[in-house]
């Protein structure tokens, strides 16, 4: 059985059934909840059945005996504290255990279907389970992350999630991603939890720098790096697309076939250039340099900033302490100014964000992973009616995968 305290006392087989073990807690006393006295003076007993784990195909049924006594202090009947089970449900605790961590692997319906638990069963696992997980509060969080996912690609449906960076562990996660809903979830953490926080890695938003600053009086706020290189990115996106349009309204005004042929070549190097620029240099492939090659041959522009990119990713993979990466950046800025002024822009107003993270090399990269799983648990055939079923789902993953 595997359960302490407890003897079975019985055994049958019910053919299509499965087994039913009767048991009972070992002992011929309790003690009554409300003052503490021991007491051995049976008042009555009572039967009933609950789920436990399956052995193989066969489904395992508990007959309980939860025995009443009566308190000779309060004159009053209780009844014994059973710790496998818990009050007026019809499984046992490792029972939930595991079908909650098969529902995260699978969905509601599938483990339903086995026919061992209902699914109205399965969902009030569920709540219990995120019940008691809402209740606790972050331990021992050092690095935060916040960032944000879209729920539903391009219909501007984000939300915000918040990470514990050292566990790579879903801590939180928002209906929204304003500046009052974060601020609310991390006061309800408590001052204990929020003093302890020394980093928080953030995106580019200054909502979230105030609420870190007002809560955590001892975390420094780091600018995520990948949000620097994601606006970098882009600004390099938005040049080859220029360059493309250009071109192609050249080929339309073209009067000569030579203005033409010029402007056609220029095209073709261009034409699905964009991963080639984007990507990490190292990750490309052969195909892929011999591509980038062939952009930067049509494009002196594009093939300066793509230096410019490569060489700003170095500098975030490489210097280590916040003065190199402050002596490296200004270099680069210098170099960058014409042809990304956007971000110089914005490293400028973050530059005190983007430092700090040469000091402990702190990202939210894992968020990447961790969104992943939660479009995952969105695909799964677990039907969300709302919003609250979604959170409580993915953040039971997390909480029962650690
Ligand atoms: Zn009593």
């Amino acid at each position: 059985m595997n359960i302490e305290g407890i003897k079975v006392i019985s055994h049958r087989q019910h053919e299509g059934i499965g087994i039913i073990l009767q048991v009972e807690r070992i002992g011929k006393e309790s003690s009554c909840p409300r003052c503490g006295t021991r007491s051995h003076r049976l008042h009555q007993n009572h039967r009933y059945l609950v789920k436990d784990l399956p052995w193989g195909e066969t489904f395992i049924y508990l007959e309980i005996n939860r025995r009443q006594f009566k308190c000779k202090k309060c004159v009053k009947p209780f009844s014994e504290e059973l710790e496998f089970v818990r009050k007026r449900r019809t499984y046992t605790k490792r029972l939930a255990k595991q079908i909650i961590q098969e529902v995260l692997e699978n969905d509601i319906h599938s483990i339903a279907k086995k026919g061992l638990v209902t699914t109205e069963e399965i969902e009030r696992m569920l709540k219990d389970a995120s019940k008691e997980f809402l209740k606790a509060k972050p331990s021992e969080l050092k690095r935060l992350g916040i960032d944000e996912i879209a729920l539903i690609k391009g219909k501007g449906n984000y939300c915000a999630v918040l990470i514990d960076l050292e566990k790579s562990k879903l801590i939180g996660m928002l209906d929204g991603r304003t500046q009052e809903e974060i601020r609310e979830v991390m006061l309800g953490w408590g001052k204990e939890v929020l003093e302890k926080v020394e980093e928080v890695s953030i995106d580019l938003w200054k909502g979230y720098k105030n609420v870190v600053t007002e809560l955590m009086p001892n975390a420094q706020v780091v600018a995520d790096r990948f949000h620097v290189m994601a606006q970098i990115n882009k600004e390099l996106d938005t040049q080859r697309k220029r360059e493309k349009r250009q071109a192609e309204d050249v080929i339309k005004k073209a009067k000569t076939s030579e203005d033409k042929a010029v402007q056609e070549k220029v095209l073709e190097g261009l034409k699905k250039s964009k991963y080639v620029l984007l990507k990490n240099e190292s990750d490309l492939n052969e195909e892929q340099k011999a591509k980038l090659v062939q952009v930067k041959d049509v494009s002196p522009t594009l093939n300066s900033m793509h230096e410019l990119k490569e060489k700003i990713r170095q500098i975030f993979e490489q210097a280590n302490h916040w003065l190199t990466g402050l002596f490296k950046l200004g270099v680069w800025r210098s170099e960058a100014k014409k042809y990304f002024p956007d971000s110089q822009n914005t490293i400028i107003r973050w530059l005190d964000e983007i430092i700090a993270y040469f000091d402990h090399k702190t990202t939210s990269g894992v968020v990447e992973g961790i969104n992943n799983k939660l479009k995952l648990i969105k695909r799964s055939a677990y039907g969300f009616r709302n919003f609250e079923n979604f959170r409580i789902r993915c953040l039971l993953n997390w909480q029962f995968n650690c």
